[in-house]
């Protein structure tokens, strides 16, 4: 362990106590924030050693080797060669839902528990998705500007919109996030279709086996499934193409679900009447080709962004923090 990091970060030695402790060395490596109020409860509470910002060495054990939990985020995953660098690793507590940058199969081959923070964030990633829809279809976010920049001088200039009540909502992924899209779609009087590898039992609307079916059918389709390998680049050229001139999509799910590279293209040709879009292949960095259209509709990954639900995430890592250091059952383990 790096002594002077570690005291420099933490003001105390390898021999002071904490809490009551004698303290050898930290329980908990925190490689990614789980929102302020909860780092700060990590901190109070337990013995933790931080690498919060900037790249995360791969040897973690150097920084901590007696550490039993990690805390990390969907945002900062977590490797295999981490994971085998703490040689007393019992659990993995992940901020967020999405755990395509988790290596979930090396923990599992360990042995090591792995938690993420789902269901409390549905409502709140379904609304952004609607606002999306919304400001994408009314062309709200180009109305501010137009009004912002004095141009309103006949309300007669402002281009008509697309009508959003009554359409033709496709969910690809009608998972928890997807079932909470549908159901404000019935209030909008919405059609209601989605793709999954499978029909699910129970799921409001029509099952399409194709994902490019549900493109064809839908008027919105809405991007709701987890990233990673098995859905990369699912939304491609063809799948653009069948949902056609008027058609829009939100992605609010992963940027490596859609093809960036085909979806400038077919904005740019009208292929694609518009999008909406918090989720990007290389975040922070939004290709220059999505700037500059008008019915496009940018957000910086804020689905989950509001203050009651960052805390909810928060307290509920810092719960299964707890658990996993009592060794007890995660509260919400990656089934
Ligand atoms: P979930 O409950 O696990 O639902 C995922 C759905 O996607 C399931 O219905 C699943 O059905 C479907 N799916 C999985 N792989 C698929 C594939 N290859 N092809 C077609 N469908 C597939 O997950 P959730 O909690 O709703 O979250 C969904 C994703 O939203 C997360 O993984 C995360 O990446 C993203 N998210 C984004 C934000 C944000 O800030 N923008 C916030 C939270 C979450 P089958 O298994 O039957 O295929």
């Amino acid at each position: 362990m790096n002594e002077s990091l570690w005291e420099a970060r933490h003001g105390w030695d390898e021999t002071q106590h904490w809490d009551g402790r004698t303290m050898t060395a930290a329980d908990i490596v925190q490689i990614g924030s789980a929102g302020a109020h909860a780092d700060e409860e990590l901190a109070r509470r337990y013995a933790v050693a931080s690498v919060l910002e900037g790249p995360i060495p791969s040897d973690l054990g150097a920084l901590a080797p007696e550490a039993t939990v990690v805390v990390t985020s969907a945002l900062r995953g977590i490797t295999r060669g981490m994971i085998d660098s703490l040689p007393k690793l019992r659990a993995i507590c992940s901020w967020g839902v999405g755990y395509d940058t988790l290596d979930v199969a090396a923990a599992r081959e360990k042995g090591i528990a792995v938690s993420y923070t789902p269901d409390i964030l549905d409502d709140c990633v379904a609304d952004l998705a609607w606002a999306l829809m919304l400001a994408v279809g009314r062309r709200i976010a180009e109305a501010d500007r137009y009004v912002k920049a004095g141009a309103w001088q006949d309300v007669r200039g402002f281009p008509e919109a697309m009508r959003i009540s009554g359409k033709r909502l496709g969910i690809l992924g009608m998972g928890r996030i997807g079932e909470a899209i549908a159901r404000r779609g019935a209030g909008f009087d919405m059609q209601i279709g989605y793709h999954n590898r499978r029909a699910k039992d129970g799921a409001p609307g029509q099952f399409f086996d194709t994902l490019e079916g549900l493109a064809a059918w839908a008027d919105v389709l809405v991007v709701a499934c987890p990233g990673g390998a098995a859905t990369y680049h699912l939304v491609n050229a063809p799948v653009l193409d069948a949902l056609g001139p008027k058609g829009i999509l939100i992605n609010i799910a992963r940027g490596s679900v859609v093809d960036e590279t085909a979806l400038a293209p077919a904005l740019q040709e009208g292929r694609l009447g518009g999008a909406g879009l918090d989720v990007f292949e290389d975040e922070p960095n939004v290709p220059a080709a999505l700037m500059g259209f008008d019915r496009v509709v940018l957000t910086p990954h804020i689905g989950s962004c509001t203050v009651d639900t960052r805390r909810a995430m928060g307290d509920l890592v810092v719960a299964n923090v707890e658990k996993a250091l009592a060794g007890e059952p995660l509260v919400t383990p990656i089934p």
